[in-house]
């Protein structure tokens, strides 16, 4: 088997693998200013998706912008996330450079996509795959990928913890050899029981105090998570940004979130904001918990929140996820203020960050890794491939950290 390393190596952002020059596993976007896409965009026989982050998923639609039609293979939420996100990026970019697809390109990715379910093993340009769920988003899963010869596993993005909103992954199925990724492999999470119990704490001192959170969350799954940790606790929230649709899309897929009971309660204990007469002005002042896109502050309703509720110290911002350097929430949390939409403001408000994060730590990657002792791991998406690759090494394991561009025969 050959793999090619399109993406997503050494790096977070883009993944992209060709397996045997015909079928490719993920084709992402890595966000910045400008964005970067995979290297190549192979003519492949087939296209199979982990699940439905931007950086796994955001260049898709370039791939039927020729005259190829590839099947493209994923479960029903990650088709259903791909469309809304790839719709987001043709509303932000569409027609320049930012955006490498058409409405057109977009129109045929509902022709040629083929959905399945965990555990249902499929072909795909020559190859038998099989997906399992990966517990880091709802559809996420971990790809085996099998040419006849060779089982490769790909894992995708994987928790081993249980989330609200999804369950750890427990799937360890046989392979010969194992790419996987390593955001948090040099990262011991606290607790997430804990984590809960301090945000909690923490919004309802604000709200008691007389002060509004603004808590900005990621639309897939983050959203989702803070409004199950909400009714929980019975905060009071409101929710805005793309995350209200993708809670909504998600309700409709019951068997692939952990417990679609508490999902149906926590929609309904929050109120969905619909932005219009002025609503997100007079909300910031009522003892609220507002969640709302961005994760990190670049763009969404929080550009309407944290100027309204900045110079109020009573008021608070919890980040609720890892602030990418260079971004206004990374800023925020490191000098107390940042740019919202083209202006750089002081942040009175208090600024606290919680790390719910959605992938595996130092700990749960080794855990899965042991279950796959005897057989080469390759390590991609994360920032320190190459280090993780030789702690592998030194435990007397075959690991390897492939750059962009790489082939992997095994
Ligand atoms: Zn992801």
């Amino acid at each position: 088997m050959d793999i090619q390393f399109l993406g997503g190596a050494r790096e977070v952002g883009r993944s992209a693998l060709l397996v045997n020059d015909s079928l490719l596993l993920d084709f992402g976007l890595l966000t910045g200013n400008p964005p970067q896409f995979p290297v190549e965009t192979p003519a492949a026989d087939a296209v199979v998706v982990s699940h439905g982050h931007l950086d796994h998923v955001g260049t898709v639609p370039s791939l039927l912008s020729g005259d190829q039609r590839p099947p493209i293979h994923w479960t029903p939420p990650t088709y259903e996330l791909t469309l809304t996100l790839a719709r987001d990026t043709l509303k932000l970019h569409g027609g320049s450079y930012n955006c490498p697809f058409t409405e057109n390109d977009l129109k045929r990715v509902t022709e040629v996509s083929e959905t399945h379910g965990y555990q249902e093993t499929f072909a795909a340009a020559g190859h038998e795959v099989t997906f399992y769920t990966a517990g880091h988003i709802p559809g996420s899963a971990h790809v085996l990928v099998d040419d006849g010869d060779t089982r490769l596993l790909y894992t995708g993005d994987f928790h081993t913890d249980d989330q609200r909103l999804v369950s750890g992954t427990t799937a360890r199925p046989d392979a010969d050899a194992v790419i996987c990724e390593s955001t948090y492999s040099d990262v011991e999470h606290e607790d997430r029981e804990r984590v809960e119990a301090r945000f909690a704490e923490s919004v309802e001192t604000t709200l008691w105090e007389g002060g509004t959170v603004v808590v900005p969350a990621f639309a897939i799954g983050r959203t989702q998570e803070m409004l199950l940790i909400c009714e929980a606790y019975d905060i009071p929230c409101y929710v805005d940004g793309m995350g209200k649709r993708v809670t909504e899309m998600l309700r409709q897929y019951p068997e692939f979130v952990r417990d679609a009971d508490a999902l149906r309660r926590a929609k309904s204990h929050a109120r969905f904001v619909t932005g219009r007469d002025g609503q997100r002005g007079r909300i910031t002042d009522q003892k609220a918990a507002i969640i709302t896109t961005s994760g990190m502050l670049s763009g969404g309703p929080a550009m309407s929140y944290i100027p309204e509720i900045r110079s109020n110290p009573v008021n608070k911002v919890t980040m609720t996820g890892y602030q990418v350097d260079g971004t206004p929430g990374r800023d925020l949390l490191e000098t107390g203020s940042a740019e919202i939409d083209g202006r750089i403001m002081p942040v009175s408000a208090q600024v606290e960050q919680y790390d719910f994060s959605a992938h595996a730590d130092r700990e749960g990657l080794l855990t899965f890794l042991e279950d796959y002792r005897d057989v080469p791991v390759l390590v991609n998406h994360g920032d320190r491939c190459a280090d993780f690759a030789a702690e592998l090494e030194t435990d007397g394991r075959r690991a390897s950290a492939p750059a962009v561009g790489d082939t992997v025969s095994l």
